[in-house]
């Protein structure tokens, strides 16, 4: 029953978890979150041994409050051992002040739908991908040592709510242009909870097939209740890292019930189920529940595993280390 962190500091992972929550489940919800429970919350689920946290989100605090002390919490997020600190950046603006303030990988939201990209980032797909160029130039022109890792998600590349369906063809390019442009890796994400398992397990392949390494995160939200499925699709096509949130906080301030990314509790142990190794203490995560609870009290917490616990009997992939 020990978990594979027990006894090593960097335990051997089959797939990279990497927590969202305090950026896109903190984001999507109407109320802040006061920084010191945010401190606390990144501290707990770094404790649970996950190894990259997306703390925030560096953009005008006027178009989200929910995201004004992004910097205080990256400089917190620092201080933990083994953590690497992930910010999202939607212009080379925050990209600076995210790296300023200690981000050591950077998320750059392209969306692949021209309409969801106007709403989102007040840029067209076009105008997005170029952002993106000369933040991977920006980055080149930084002494080696300090340059970030630069990933680009790949916003609604499983559908958009605004224009519907997302053409494959496009989302392939876009991915090449992007990584040509270089990115360090694309993430393909399924923003609004649009994906089957199906369209997943094809159009991350074809991704894959264009991009090799450079292929990123699989980034589900679990809207309609498919997150976890096309999780696992999104194993079956190559990927190796996969967001979630814990709890599955988030969801829209303006559709009531809209549930967040998938559950990372329950992520994990699908994932250690499986036989492939996280590096995360189950019951360690399952408690920092606790810290948004309290922080946030009556916001919605989903996920099985807190409610049903570990079965009888389970043993984690790494077995007992
Ligand atoms: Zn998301």
């Amino acid at each position: 029953m020990n978990p594979p962190t027990a006894n090593s500091a960097t335990p051997v992972t089959d797939v990279r978890v990497r927590e969202v929550g305090p950026r896109d489940g903190l984001q999507s919800i109407a109320r802040t979150m006061p920084t010191e429970a945010k401190n606390r919350w990144v501290a707990a689920l770094a404790a649970s041994g996950l190894r990259t946290i997306e703390v925030g989100s560096f953009v005008p605090p006027k178009l989200l409050p929910q995201m004004a002390d992004a910097a205080a919490v990256v400089q917190a997020a620092r201080g933990l051992p083994g953590l690497t600190v992930a910010a999202l950046a939607p212009n080379l603006r925050g990209a600076r002040d995210a790296l300023a303030a200690g981000a050591q990988e950077l998320v750059i939201p392209v969306s692949a739908s021209n309409e969801h990209s106007l709403a989102n980032v007040r840029m067209t797909t076009e105008q997005a991908v170029a952002e993106a160029q000369a933040i991977c130039a920006w980055r080149d022109s930084l002494p080696a040592a300090t340059r970030p890792v630069v990933g680009i998600a790949l916003s609604t590349s499983f559908g958009c709510s605004l224009a519907g369906p997302v053409s494959e063809d496009r989302v392939v390019g876009l991915a090449a242009q992007l990584a040509a442009g270089g990115a360090d890796a694309v993430h393909l994400a399924d923003t609004v909870g649009y994906a089957n398992p199906v369209q997943v397990k094809r159009l991350t392949a074809r991704v894959r097939r264009e991009l090799g390494g450079k292929l990123g995160a699989g980034h589900f939200h679990n809207t309609r209740g498919q997150g976890l499925a096309n999780a696992v699709a999104a194993l079956e096509a190559g990927v190796t890292t996969l967001d979630a949130s814990l709890a599955g906080l988030g969801g829209c301030p303006y559709a009531p019930g809209a549930t967040g990314n998938i559950v990372t509790e329950d992520l994990v142990f699908l994932l250690e189920s499986m036989g492939l190794r996280t590096g995360v203490d189950l019951e360690k995560l399952i408690a920092a529940r606790a810290v948004i609870a309290a922080a946030l009290p009556g916001e919605p917490l989903y996920g099985h595993l807190a409610d049903a616990g570990l079965p009888k009997g389970f043993v984690y992939a790494a077995g007992i280390a």
